[in-house]
């Protein structure tokens, strides 16, 4: 046999051997993985337990946003029934799809929790009006989930720990605070759980990807002949 006929059989071996590996693939979009708990997808307003929005009006977010997509006025609550806890409320609410990054800045400045994003970012506009999304939107409904529209594409698990948020940082920066509730709870949802925070293992309930990141590092591990990568 020559070296041609040995290195197709060779590779037709290693093909096999494939075969009965883990497979990592999946049918998108049909088939969706689990997000990691941080990521970045459509926003939601929230609501306390008692359905009170937590959005004061105190325009933060739009301060703060880098792409200026974040629209918000404010009203005075009225006393006999207001609207959120405060003296104020969101009287109008919209963010710019079409300018949005999603950097989470606007979740970094609110407060109150009011603003923060879901894992769900499969959504797309015929027309411009669409990408502007208004308070009606954006508001959870009376069990706390986001409102789910015509156009987007919910799989479950895109709502998952919406409700709250992890800040980048430990409150004050100290350390001591990884790991620790320190958020309110969500009207329907309760309270977020902790991670264990940035420098602890990454594999707990709120991170639900680590199954992957493990079966990758595994073959490349092999690959490069056991050696470190
Ligand atoms: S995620 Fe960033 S770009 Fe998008 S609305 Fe918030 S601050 Fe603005
Ligand atoms: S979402 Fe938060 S930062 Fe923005 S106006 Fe409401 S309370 Fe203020």
């Amino acid at each position: 046999m020559t070296m041609g006929v040995l290195d197709a059989l060779g590779g037709f071996r290693l093909t096999l051997r494939q075969v009965f590996e883990p497979r990592v693939t999946l049918q998108y979009p049909e088939e969706k993985r689990p997000k990691p708990p941080r990521f970045h997808g459509r926003h939601v307003l929230n609501r306390y337990p008692d359905g009170m929005e937590k959005c004061i009006g105190c325009e933060l977010c739009a301060g703060a946003c880098p792409a200026r997509c974040i629209y918000v006025r404010g009203a005075n609550n009225d006393p006999e029934r207001p609207t959120s806890p405060g003296e104020r409320f969101g009287f109008v609410y919209e963010i710019n799809y079409l300018r949005c990054i999603h950097c989470d800045l606007c979740v970094e400045a609110c407060p109150t929790e009011a603003i923060t994003e879901s894992k769900m970012f499969e959504f797309a506009f015929t027309n411009r009006e669409d990408a502007i999304y208004t308070k009606a939107e954006l508001v959870v409904d009376d069990e706390g989930h986001p409102r789910r529209q015509p156009w987007e594409d919910w799989r479950d698990e895109d709502e998952r720990w919406t409700s709250a948020w992890v800040r980048a940082t430990a409150p004050g920066g100290d350390p001591a605070f990884e790991g620790v509730v320190g958020w309110s709870p969500e009207l329907g949802v309760g309270t977020r759980p902790p991670e264990r925070g940035q420098s602890d293992l990454p594999e707990d309930e709120a991170t639900p990807v680590f199954s992957l990141r493990a079966i990758l590092a595994s073959r490349i591990f092999r690959q490069h002949g056991g050696r470190a990568w």
